[in-house]
């Protein structure tokens, strides 16, 4: 008689605890959901989400993750996504500049986060072997002991949840990496930046027919930046957008008044507070949280063979990369490789060779690999994308950064002239984390990160390191050169000068 599936419990539903559910699914372990909030898809939640609409950036190492993992999702949210092909940048003068994203066409999209989560807990509810709880929300867990206590937050009943295997994907505050940190050495550190973020709604205009329509261009995010804040707009199936204002705190403090608040959007924002509108502008004032922006890293993820960490409760980042979900998908992906490629079972471990003190060999040597292996590629993403809030608050508007970009994409376009696509890297990215060998020509940092989940983020902030430094020195030649030709051209003109006076 065949062994009965080991047990998974997930903690958190969020769109990284679904797809870790139904990768262990896949792989025919008996997966338990927890989630502490209510069903997202029933009628007074989606009241509730409709009131705010919230959306993110979907790029390629989200949409390898769900093709790995649950191909038929990515189907269906590629229906629902605003693709965009670029940054539109607003100046104060109210000049757009469209910057593409990709020499190829190609794009990041715009989802409704809300939508997204339930499109993947609706396919995680619908596997038979995954069960879902919400309203649980997970208290402490003795890892150890294979026992997590979970309270109902309806009956505020405390029960123990025997498993074999604990994920926390709980997000930023996770309960999880805060039980393992009383069984692991880990290494940990929380960073909340002197700025914050508020978010605002653009409404829908209206067509000549009195259909809903963008007041501006959806194929674009927009930003506006103003050196040291700035405001991005992404859009919505809705036909309006959902606005970002990031501003350092002390800003947000003296937006106290409506009046504060007007003269200020006035001044920085002209063209957004028309399209907006002033009353609307007030009303997500009033009633929008302003947020913190934090980065978290942490080093291991896992313990033993009992439990990991993926997600924002693994790493959070700041948001300027668009990356911080596409990273926790990704988690997902490379954990489910590397189970894959050390043959981990979904039964229990039989025999001596598979079991060491009580511990799955390769469930635990697949862990390590992934600790190992995934720690400098999240530190290389939280990095940048602390990098890249300068560059679009600031960079994306001086003739340096234009300057270097021009060049980047110029040698981009004579070093490396294919186009490599999701489809053609889909079978390899189900089985490996990264495919072996170094990827060949120049490559911008951007299109790397975005658009190429077969190279991992630490290697694609190497190469663009060194990338940087060619530019930069080439950079140096061109001013040098400029400079001796100016300096000749003057040496010719006092000589010329000379001649004539005598
Ligand atoms: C302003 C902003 C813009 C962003 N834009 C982008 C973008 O464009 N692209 C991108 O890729 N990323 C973006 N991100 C990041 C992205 O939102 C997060 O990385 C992503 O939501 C993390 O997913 P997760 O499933 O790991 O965690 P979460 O989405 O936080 O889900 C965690 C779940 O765990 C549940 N939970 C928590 N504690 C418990 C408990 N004790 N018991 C049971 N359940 C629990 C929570 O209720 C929640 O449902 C953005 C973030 C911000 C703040």
């Amino acid at each position: 008689m065949s062994s009965p599936a080991r047990k998974v419990v997930i903690v958190g539903a969020g769109p990284v605890g679904c797809l870790a559910a139904m990768a262990f699914a896949k792989q025919g372990w008996k997966a338990e959901l927890y989630e502490s909030r209510p069903d997202i898809r029933l009628p007074a939640s989606k009241l509730a989400n409709k009131q705010r609409s919230i959306n993110l950036a979907i790029s390629h190492r989200g949409i390898a993750a769900f093709d790995a993992i649950d191909p038929a999702a990515t189907q269906r949210f590629m229906q629902a996504v605003t693709p965009m092909r670029g940054r539109m940048i607003h100046s104060l003068n109210g000049d757009l500049d469209s910057q593409l994203y990709d020499r190829d066409g190609q794009c990041i999209n715009s989802i409704d986060r809300a939508l997204l989560n339930e499109e993947l807990l609706e396919d995680a509810a619908a596997s038979p072997n995954i069960r879902v709880f919400f309203n649980h929300k997970v208290t402490s867990a003795d890892f150890d002991a294979k026992i997590m206590t979970v309270r109902n937050v309806e009956s505020n009943e405390d029960l123990s949840v025997g498993f074999d295997f604990c994920v926390g994907a709980d997000g930023s505050y996770s309960i999880v990496r805060r039980q393992m940190m009383r069984v692991v050495r880990m290494d940990y550190q929380q960073e909340y930046i002197k700025h914050e973020y508020i978010e605002l709604r653009m409404p829908a205009g209206q067509d000549d027919d009195g259909k809903p329509t963008f007041l501006i261009d959806p194929n674009h995010l927009h930003i506006w930046p103003r050196h040291s804040f700035m405001l991005v707009a992404l859009p919505n199936k809705d036909k309006t957008f959902t606005c970002t204002l990031f501003a350092p705190s002390s800003d947000f403090d003296r937006l106290s008044s409506a009046d504060a608040i007007l003269d200020w959007f006035r001044t920085y924002f002209p063209d957004a507070l028309l399209l907006i509108g002033e009353k609307n502008l007030l009303n997500d004032f009033s009633q929008n949280p302003r947020s913190p922006l934090m980065c978290t890293k942490s080093k291991p993820y896992h313990y033993k063979d009992r439990a990991i960490i993926l997600g924002d409760a693994a790493h959070s980042m700041v948001p300027f990369y668009g990356q911080g979900l596409n990273c926790g998908l990704e988690d997902v992906r490379v954990l489910n490789a590397l189970l894959l490629e050390e043959g981990v079972k979904s039964t229990p471990p039989s025999s001596a060779i598979e079991l060491s003190d009580n511990v799955d060999k390769r469930l635990a040597r697949a862990l390590d690999r992934y600790s190992e292996s995934r720690y400098d590629d999240l530190i290389a993403i939280c990095d940048l994308a602390m990098d890249n809030y300068v560059e679009m608050r600031h960079a994306v508007t001086t003739p340096g950064y234009l300057f270097k970009k021009t060049l980047d994409n110029l040698l981009y376009a004579l070093s490396s002239r294919t186009k490599i696509s999701l489809t053609s890297l889909g079978p390899l990215l189900s089985r490996m984390p990264y495919p072996p060998g170094t990827p060949s020509g120049w490559l911008p940092l951007y299109t790397m990160v975005t658009f190429r989940p077969d190279i991992s983020y630490a290697t694609a902030q190497k190469r663009a390191t060194r990338q940087a430094r060619i530019i930069a020195g080439f950079s140096w030649i061109v001013m040098l050169l400029i400079g001796l030709a100016g300096m000749w051209i003057m040496w010719l003109a006092l000589a010329f000068r000379t001649q004539v006076q005598s």
